[in-house]
């Protein structure tokens, strides 16, 4: 996206499509299970699907807003339905690089489960549900999980100079896991978790 077609200083208007979750002036960043292929626990499932198909887990809309303090960056997230092993489609999860920024998601479409930690290992499983708003606290990783059958659409707005910090989640992952039991979602620990600052 040309950040530049946008006058920042100025009051702009930009429609996202949100029955879809989709931009009519910005292209969306995809994330393919190939690019997030350490993200599940069940590795062999991961590469026994790479074999035949490299789907499409996530795509999301962000505008180039300038990384000012003051200015707020925002976009719409598209988290696809579907499994890997026993876990559900989800986002890569990331820390802020400002820790101390939070951000809110607004639920356009679709149910899911934001997982949430922190360095001092307090963590917090909240479900999404369409029209209802979350609020991601300063400090806190967060992760999407779709665990229903539709596209998981979110609207969300966090600070601009937040930045994001990809490498410690890639690292260590979090410490739960969100898994489909018998009986729907359930959350458990993440036996591959390497963190230990706390
Ligand atoms: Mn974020």
């Amino acid at each position: 996206m040309n950040g530049s077609r946008f006058d920042w200083n100025s009051s702009v208007s930009i429609d996202f499509l949100l029955t879809s979750g989709k931009s009519g002036t910005a292209q969306s960043s995809k994330r393919t299970l190939e690019n997030m292929r350490n993200a599940y626990g069940d590795r062999g499932a991961v590469e026994d699907l790479l074999k035949q198909d490299n789907p499409l887990i996530y795509e999301f809309y962000e505008l180039g807003v300038p990384e000012r303090r003051g200015d707020l960056a925002f976009g719409t997230t598209i988290l696809y339905p579907g499994r890997i092993g026993s876990e559900y489609y989800m986002t890569k999860g990331h820390y802020h690089n400002v820790l101390e920024t939070a951000e809110v998601y607004f639920t356009v479409h679709g149910e899911g489960i934001m997982l949430m930690e922190n360095p001092e290992g307090d963590w917090l499983a909240e479900p999404m549900k369409a029209q209802a708003a979350l609020y991601v606290p300063r400090r806190y990783a967060h992760r999407m999980i779709n665990t229903g059958s539709e596209p998981l659409i979110t609207f969300f707005v966090f600070d601009a100079t937040a930045g994001h910090n990809y490498g410690d989640i890639e690292r260590q992952g979090f410490r739960k896991l969100v898994v489909c039991g018998p009986d729907g979602p359930q959350v458990v620990d993440n036996p591959r978790w390497k963190g230990g600052k706390s």
